[in-house]
């Protein structure tokens, strides 16, 4: 039989704030164990929780921009479980009634339009961490680390709409690129501020119904969960086809050994016995503030992308890479800003494209950095377009822009690097090209035009490549002829 694979999400984001959810700790990381914390995160009997407005808006902000619908009442609620490095043994999370639900997310991908329905948003802490180790040794015995609990986390929750690994790496990719623009979360995987744990369920295609699921945890990046949900599919694909039912359970993704492992069985929601929270009033927001709030959304991804398209005539893979980082997007649209030729914008994504973002992965610093700055990449194409320097001398010039922070202008006088546009001058060099190669300019007249390049081969090397190019080539096939 044939089966098809249905995907859900369920990201665990942590919303930037400086202080955490219900107490004014600081959410810093890397601080020493145990320093962030207060009676009130620590769990102490007798405390009482109060609500950050911050994450309050943060949520809400994201809720809109994934066109959720916003409960202008939403409920806390205490979800129970026991476990070390929860020292309330209750989390306060949100359940009958979250802040954000029924919103949409079109993927970003080059090849397709897909929307994936996300059920809901909603606003909870954070747990503490255990540490089993130090450094390399192996404890007997475990460590606790309150430092992040009590951070407020926004759990996004996608219906099972994704139906391949590599849709659900897209599906959080684009997220990812939202909250960024939003600039609602780091969205760090590596400091644990981006987590995600996938649903994977098989059922026969063309069937309406839903197979058993299994949860899968423990995944650390999105390459990881694209493995992990490919691994997962294959599983259950073998254990269907062997007469075999699957089991509705938790496993765990082991990215050393590729593959998953049974961790627990599937608890269900009315284990937690989740009741309203006692020490929270309703979450009750106001129209107008929520309207302000949308009020003030930054253009997000997949507009800005299309406009790019649109505005500047860009290919849609351009336009995907510039867009896919807001600092990227406004670098572009800056250098751009500088230049009235309707060509710059597309030379200025080339060079952003090909020698920027590379000199820029490589080193590892970040574009709003301005090694090379918007202003100083304007500067350069503006001198291509006139006809000062020729495509290849530009490329010697951002060698130099890169590496000490010059402008163009600056480092062509230094170097006397201007292009050489005089017709005199030229046809001198022509000259000595023309007497210096009998071979060519042989081959040439006997109909193998290709022969002219040996030519211009030349006269760009004895020039130092400050020739002309287009002067070159009119004047050699002119006496050439
Ligand atoms: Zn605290």
């Amino acid at each position: 039989m044939n089966y098809e694979s249905v995907i859900g999400l369920e990201v665990h984001v942590q919303v930037k704030t400086v202080s955490k959810l219900f107490c004014s700790c600081p959410t810093s990381f890397g601080a020493p164990p145990n320093s962030n914390i207060c009676p009130i995160c620590a769990g102490y009997p007798g405390v009482l929780p109060v609500l950050n407005k911050k994450a309050v808006e943060a949520i809400v902000k994201t809720g809109l921009a994934l066109t959720c619908r916003i409960n202008l009442e939403s409920i806390f609620a205490r979800k129970q479980y026991f476990y070390p490095d929860l020292p309330k043994n209750y989390q306060i999370s949100q359940y009958e009634k979250p802040v954000a639900e029924d919103g949409m997310l079109s993927l970003l991908s080059s090849n397709s339009s897909q929307k994936v329905r996300i059920r809901r948003i909603h606003l909870e802490e954070d747990a503490g961490k255990l540490l089993h180790t130090i450094g390399s040794l192996e404890l007997e015995y475990s460590l606790v680390d309150l430092n992040r609990t009590g951070i407020p986390l926004m759990e996004i929750v996608s219906e099972p709409d994704l139906t391949s690994p590599k849709e659900a790496y897209e599906y959080l990719s684009t997220l990812k690129n939202i909250l960024e623009y939003l600039e609602v979360s780091d969205c760090d995987m590596e400091k644990g501020s981006l987590r995600c744990d996938a649903n994977v369920s098989l059922r026969p295609i063309g069937s309406q119904t839903l197979g058993n699921r299994v949860e899968i945890k423990n995944m650390n990046s999105f390459h990881g969960v694209q493995e992990a949900v490919t691994y997962e599919i294959k599983r259950q694909t073998e254990v269907l086809n062997s007469g075999n039912r699957v089991v509705q359970e938790t496993r765990l993704w082991d990215s050393d050994q590729k593959e998953t492992r049974v961790m627990r069985s599937k608890e269900e929601a009315h284990d937690y016995r989740y009741f309203p929270e006692p020490d929270l009033l309703p979450l009750k927001l106001e129209e107008n503030w929520v309207e302000a709030i949308r009020a003030q959304l930054p253009e997000l991804p997949e507009k800005k992308r299309k406009r790019f398209i649109e505005d500047y005539q860009l290919s849609e893979y351009d336009a995907a890479v510039l867009s896919s980082a807001p600092e990227m997007a406004h670098y572009f649209e800056k250098a751009s800003s500088y230049l009235k030729s309707p060509l710059a914008p597309k030379i200025i994504s080339n060079w952003i494209t090909t020698e920027l973002l590379g000199r820029l992965n490589t080193s590892n610093c970040p574009i709003e950095k301005g090694v090379i700055s918007p202003e100083a990449l304007a500067e350069l194409v503006g001198l291509i377009l006139n006809g000062t320097i020729s495509g290849k001398i530009a490329k010697i010039v951002f060698e130099e822009m890169w590496s000490h922070n010059k402008f163009p202008k600056q480092i062509i006088q230094e170097k006397g690097l201007v292009q050489v546009s005089n017709e005199k001058e030229i046809e001198v060099w022509v000259l000595e090209s023309i007497s210096k190669n009998p071979k060519a300019v042989e081959e040439y007249k006997n109909g193998k035009e290709k022969a002219i390049g040996a030519l211009v081969g030349y006269i760009m090397k004895i020039s130092k490549g400050k020739a002309n190019p287009d002067l070159v080539n009119q004047i050699l096939k002119k006496k050439l002829a």
